[in-house]
């Protein structure tokens, strides 16, 4: 479908972006190696449709190379100290930020994503590797001491062992960043699988990281979740498997960790309602929704995609929401100052304009944009949906695109159980001057996150993780830590 307005429109580049890319193989035991398959995945910049390079299709048996090469390094790795590990996590930091632009060039090529997103992405990964350095050193547990007549307790922290991860498509070094720091600073060795849509930067680092990290550390295995993703949740070597993805990927993995009873964690879909009270800074939420409702395309778990405004500032609310959205600038990676890309390949636009036409067929106002935009490249408009009844398909599905709806709501009980009526439990943000609501509501809000007049702001300090269908894991933060940990308790009798 084409744009009837010239509304938005893609800025170009005005050169193709030269990526380096990283060798052709699996990583596994510090080296590319061959895939035990000749199957080869093309990846794609969803910018331009052009095919950038290939990657193993990645098999069963690669898995199971990996895991024994993770299993090989896991005592050395675990008995090293916390400083020499942080060492290691430092010099992985140095590294990414020695080839930052490396890094953002080739994010931004296998993504669609505006040069402002790519940069924030590899910024935030440097930072999770320096605070994963720093927290390894300074996490601790609760002295030994006496609880049981004659005997003396000790608390051990330990690593889980070996942990497979399966990675997303919307932050792909970063969201494995998210996962390799806090796994290895807590002592564990891994194998990550990236999405098969978006394997080059992890692919990058493994290349640019191999002589700091031991051999068998880190493994890299490309290819498909039914196959390579299966294989670790079942893998009986595995201890712990940690997806970042979809809600129904993460009921597969854990139903394929249930046979080895193994840890899972998981960090799943979020569908974030944004409440605006009628005492709200309207202004600054509309430009709030902008920023975090539409940053790196609106794919991301996080955005602001479901505003529940009250209803006697509805219209001022939209008015102004409309006014910032028509301002969005939509480039491909390489033009100046875009805000928003692609989505991420073809399938994905599909669904979202499937969505849109969904969001028509119920008969709901689309304010502005709601198109595709001509290509090449999967671009759709920044969308906005008002006029939108409690219980709506939209109120409550993840579409994962530049798409936001309005909801009204009559009072503060209302807002909280209609922004509670949804199977995810990510985040959420809260709008309001009035002091007594900023400390009220947020504790009533079933959410992993929630912001009260900012959204999504993330802290690598701080935790981030849902309730409900967003899964159970914690990222970031020392509780990622814990979430890698398993803890032992000696108890000695000095009897
Ligand atoms: P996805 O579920 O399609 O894929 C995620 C990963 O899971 C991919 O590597 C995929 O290959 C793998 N996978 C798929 N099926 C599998 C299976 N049967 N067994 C094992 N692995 C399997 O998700 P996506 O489309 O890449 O990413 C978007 C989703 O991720 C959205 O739902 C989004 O909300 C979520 N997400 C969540 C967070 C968070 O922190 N909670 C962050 C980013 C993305």
């Amino acid at each position: 479908m084409t744009t009837e307005t010239a509304l938005f429109t893609v800025r170009r580049a005005e050169s193709s972006l030269a990526p380096s890319f990283p060798p052709f193989g699996q990583f596994i035991g510090g080296a590319f190696v061959p895939s035990s398959s000749s199957e080869t995945v093309d990846i794609v910049n969803p910018a331009t449709e052009e095919v950038l390079t290939q990657v193993p299709g990645g098999t069963v048996e690669d898995v199971d190379a990996a895991v024994a090469a993770a299993v090989a390094a896991k005592d050395a790795w675990a008995a090293k100290t916390p400083r020499d590990r942080s060492a290691v996590l430092l010099k992985i930091a140095d590294i990414i930020e020695a080839n930052r632009e490396l890094f953002e060039t080739l994010e931004a090529a296998n993504t669609g994503k505006p040069a402002a997103v790519a940069e924030d992405d590899i910024s935030s990964a440097i930072d999770t590797f320096r605070f994963s350095a720093g927290a390894a050193r300074a996490y601790s547990t609760l002295g030994a001491d006496d609880y049981a007549e004659n005997h003396t307790s000790v608390v051990h922290r330990e690593p889980v062992g070996v942990v497979g991860v399966i990675t997303p498509w919307n932050y792909p070094l970063l969201m494995a960043a998210w996962k390799i720091a806090p796994i290895l600073g807590a002592g564990n060795t891994l194998v990550l699988k990236p999405s098969e849509q978006t394997p080059l930067t992890t692919l990058k680092l493994a290349e640019l990281i191999a002589d700091v990290v031991p051999a068998g550390v880190i493994n890299i295995v490309t290819g498909p979740g039914r196959v390579v993703g299966n294989r670790l949740s079942e893998h009986p070597d595995v201890d712990l498997v940690a997806i970042t993805g979809s809600v129904g990927s993460g009921q597969k993995v854990a139903a394929a960790a249930a046979g080895s009873v193994k840890r899972v964690h998981l960090e799943l879909g979020g569908k974030a309602p944004v409440v605006v009270f009628a005492d709200a800074d309207l202004e600054a939420a509309a430009k709030g929704v902008r920023s975090a409702g539409f940053w790196n395309g609106g794919q991301e778990c996080g955005a602001a995609c479901r505003v529940l405004v009250h209803e006697s500032v509805a219209e001022k609310f939209t008015e102004l929401l409309v006014r910032e959205i028509s301002e969005i600038t939509i480039g491909a990676p390489g033009a100046d100052d875009a805000e928003i890309g692609s989505m991420i390949s073809k399938a994905h636009y599909e669904r979202v304009l499937v969505a849109l036409d969904e969001i028509r067929k119920d008969g709901l106002t689309i304010a502005v944009g709601g198109n595709a935009i001509d290509g090449p490249g999967y671009f759709i408009e920044p969308t906005v949906v008002t006029n939108v009844p409690a219980g709506a398909a939209i109120t409550s599905n993840e579409i994962f695109g530049p798409v936001v709806s309005v909801e009204t709501f009559s009072n503060d009980e209302e807002a909280i159980t209609r922004a509670n009526e949804t199977i995810y439990g990510l985040a959420a943000s809260v709008w309001t001057k009035d002091s007594a609501r900023s400390l009220t509501i947020p504790r009533k809000l079933d959410f992993g996150t929630v912001w009260v007049n900012s959204h999504l702001v993330i802290a690598t300090e701080m935790p981030w993780g849902g309730f409900k269908g967003s899964g159970y894991g914690r990222d970031l933060s020392s509780y990622a830590l814990d979430d890698f940990s398993r803890t032992k308790h000696v108890m000695y009798n000095r009897g």
